[in-house]
């Protein structure tokens, strides 16, 4: 059987609905991807400051105990040198006792500077990691700002050149038809920014939906009738290489 000229119309307006919904929802994500890289970036900004400010925190931290190991040393030093001009035995026990007691607790206070090091140095590389992560997410953003900026015009084209053969089409329809037609997929554009009112009927089922029509709707759809699927209600056509 051939092809009636309304399923010809309602095979080519379905083809240029796909292909116009592919451009469109590439171009109109497309400022929501980037806001997604932007937030990315500035999440890692975050990481990466915090990271610096724990280096920070820690270098702070050794430098006020290592302060206080050098004024501890050097007031051991001054009591050694007291140890001679002590008058008396006991009174040089006691001093003696008291530089033991510094001592240990100078030699506390290095292990402890000893493991700030330590913490700054693994510090300092998680620093120098998020670092990377940070010029990779600015990269990763540029790129696509980049590709997007680029592709954008052709896509523009592409997607008004869709349309003008859309309207062409569109005027193929028979008059009882255009209006439902322009009613379902005006509706479908407004609601979820694409056309979504065509499905092709595959061996009896709405290919869409996947629900199976009735006999007589079928035979409608071949012969070009306006038939809607029954459970989704988009408008059904003979898809390519059926004859029935
Ligand atoms: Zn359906």
């Amino acid at each position: 059987m051939e092809s009636n000229p309304v399923t010809e119309t309602l095979r080519a307006l379905y083809s240029l609905h796909n292909r116009f919904n592919e451009i469109h929802h590439t171009l109109t994500k497309a400022p929501r991807i980037l806001a997604l890289h932007h937030q990315r970036v500035d999440a890692q900004q975050k990481t990466l400051d915090d990271a610096t400010a724990q280096v920070q925190e820690q270098k702070v931290l050794a430098a006020t105990k290592q302060g206080q190991l050098n004024d501890g040393e050097s007031k051991i030093k001054k009591r050694e040198s007291q140890l001679m001009e002590c008058k008396s035995n006991d009174e040089y026990k006691a001093l003696q006792q008291d530089i033991k007691a510094s001592q240990m607790a100078m030699s506390v206070l290095s292990d402890e500077i000893l493991e700030v090091l330590e913490k700054i140095e693994a510090l300092e590389a998680n620093a120098a990691k998020e670092k990377e992560n940070l010029e990779k997410v600015k990269a990763e953003f540029e790129k696509f700002k980049a590709d997007m900026e680029e592709k954008r015009p052709a896509l523009e084209e592409r997607r008004s050149e869709i349309i003008a053969k859309l309207k062409e089409e569109e005027k193929k329809l028979p008059a009882e038809f255009k209006d439902l037609y322009n009613r379902a997929a005006h509706n479908s554009f407004a609601r979820d920014g694409q056309f979504d009112v065509l499905a092709p009927l595959n061996n009896g089922v709405c290919g869409q939906c996947n629900t199976a029509q009735v006999k007589n709707t079928i035979s409608q759809v071949y012969v070009g009738e306006f038939c809607v699927c029954q459970s989704c209600g988009r408008i059904l056509f003979a898809p390519e290489g059926r004859l029935e």
